[in-house]
């Protein structure tokens, strides 16, 4: 197999030479990060007065830690390090608190973030042959614009057609011969279901490759679209605070995605005790970015969970991997005491190969005792089968998530169409339980 690089020297540089500009980058950040008055008395709280404190990297556990929240607080500029002249772009993202987090970039930024995101694509045997069509929203949201700039300075002919109207997307990718797409797993699973009921057959497509990302999704969530449209799917890993896309993508091996560690430090740390973990060992995923000069950021706390895979990649890139996301650690659910991730829901569920494009958990109270319903699509030629084929699925259903995930749930089976379809990151989840 014929690796391709965009830039080989950053992407293969020995570990000692990497760490060394890490470093030196590392103390640039804090440096960044003392002309902002939101770190300025952070970091004199923690101690430091000065970018030399940082003498070593593992000097960075001596930073304070960042938090969605405190980007809230910051709002709108007290975390902005240069003077609002240099700004050449803002991003935010809102929450449930209505605060939203404002990243500012300049034009260095944005170069830096476009060379991320080329070199992600490369990564995935991507390039000047294919025809490239942006699914994500295109806006405030990072998906459409930071995808965007990368693919062009690749080379990729970029349709940017941002997210939604399916049937639009099916013209364009028919009348062009898109190749590759960037899209969210379950907007992905609903284009199939689209496909299948305008008679569209997959040979009519050109389709090859699809970047995944924005929500967390299975192994077997991979599989399926790797199945239905008979494609590579890559797994690709950002979030807005972070810059956006081409934090960790996946290269041609699908085993982990490369964390660009010349540009972001990754840590994992347990999320309770905030000690650090070792490689291999599960905890929340927390960067520093090394490059940024509007919004340096410490030690950010992601809320995602995950790990870092141990070991050098057979692609030849010595930028270490990160394992796909687990789950967020707001996610988790606790039913009637146990502790439970949608993510391992969906595993079990996308296991079955009568399993449709859609589904949805949902929480409510009986009595004192917690319920789960699982509604989901299955294919709709089920639904001319004998009752008691459909009764013998719902329990094979209800066994598979259970020896998973230790709950029995309701199973409701539905017909293809008839839950509602995100077009960005999907709302799998509704707990309707009252609050405690
Ligand atoms: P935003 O800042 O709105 O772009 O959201 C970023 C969040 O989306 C991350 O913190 C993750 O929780 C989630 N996310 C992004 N990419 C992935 C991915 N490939 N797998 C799982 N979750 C992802
Ligand atoms: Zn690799």
């Amino acid at each position: 197999m014929e690796i391709a690089f965009w830039d080989k020297r950053a992407e293969t540089i020995d570990r000692p030479t990497l760490r060394q500009e890490q470093l030196r980058r590392l103390q640039g950040t804090v440096e960044r990060a003392l002309q902002t008055p939101f770190y300025k008395s952070k970091l004199k709280s923690a101690g430091i007065a000065s970018a030399y404190d940082i003498k070593s990297l593992p000097d960075i556990t001596r930073l304070p830690f960042t938090t969605k929240n405190d980007l809230r607080d910051a709002y709108p500029c007290k975390h902005l390090a240069v003077p609002m002249e240099q700004v050449v772009r803002i991003h935010m993202s809102s929450g449930t608190t209505g605060i939203p987090t404002v990243i500012y970039h300049t034009q260095d930024d944005i170069n830096n973030w476009t060379d991320l995101v080329a070199r992600s694509v490369v990564c995935t045997g991507c390039g000047p042959s294919d025809v490239f069509q942006n699914m994500m929203t295109y806006g405030l949201f990072t998906g459409g614009l930071g995808l965007h700039y990368g693919a062009e300075k690749a080379g990729m002919a970029v349709i940017p057609a941002s997210s939604g109207n399916t049937k639009r997307q099916l013209w364009l990718m028919k009348e062009f011969g898109t190749s590759v797409v960037h899209a969210t797993p379950s907007y992905m699973l609903h284009i199939y279901s689209e496909l299948v009921k305008e008679g569209i057959p997959i040979s009519d497509l050109k389709l090859a490759k699809a970047f995944l990302g924005a929500e967390p999704y299975s192994e077997n969530t991979r599989k399926k679209i790797e199945g239905l449209f008979k494609i590579d799917a890559y797994n690709s890993y950002g979030l807005s605070e972070m810059n956006g896309p081409g934090v960790a993508f996946e290269c041609v091996c699908k085993c982990g995605m490369h964390v660009w560690e010349d540009s972001y430090i990754v840590e994992v740390i347990d999320p309770d005790t905030l000690e650090p973990r070792r490689d291999g060992e599960e905890g929340e995923i927390v960067f520093t970015t090394l490059k940024r000069t509007a919004t340096p950021l410490l030690r950010y706390r992601t809320r995602d969970l995950s790990k870092i895979i141990d070991g050098p990649c057979a692609c030849g890139r010595t930028h270490r991997r990160m394992d796909r996301i687990k789950a967020r650690t707001d996610d988790m659910l606790i039913i009637n005491g146990v502790n439970v991730f949608p993510s391992h829901i969906e595993e079990a569920l996308m296991q079955m190969p009568e399993m449709g494009t859609n589904y949805q958990i949902v929480v409510d109270k009986n009595e004192s005792l917690d319920r789960v319903t699982i509604k989901t699509e299955v294919y709709s030629n089920l639904f001319k089968d004998d009752m008691r084929e459909l009764e013998a699925l719902k329990k094979r259903m209800r066994e598979n998530i259970k020896s998973r995930v230790l709950i029995n749930p309701v199973i409701e089976l539905h017909e293809p169409g008839m839950l509602p379809v995100y077009e960005g990151k999907a709302k799998r989840v509704f707990d309707n339980r009252p609050p405690l």
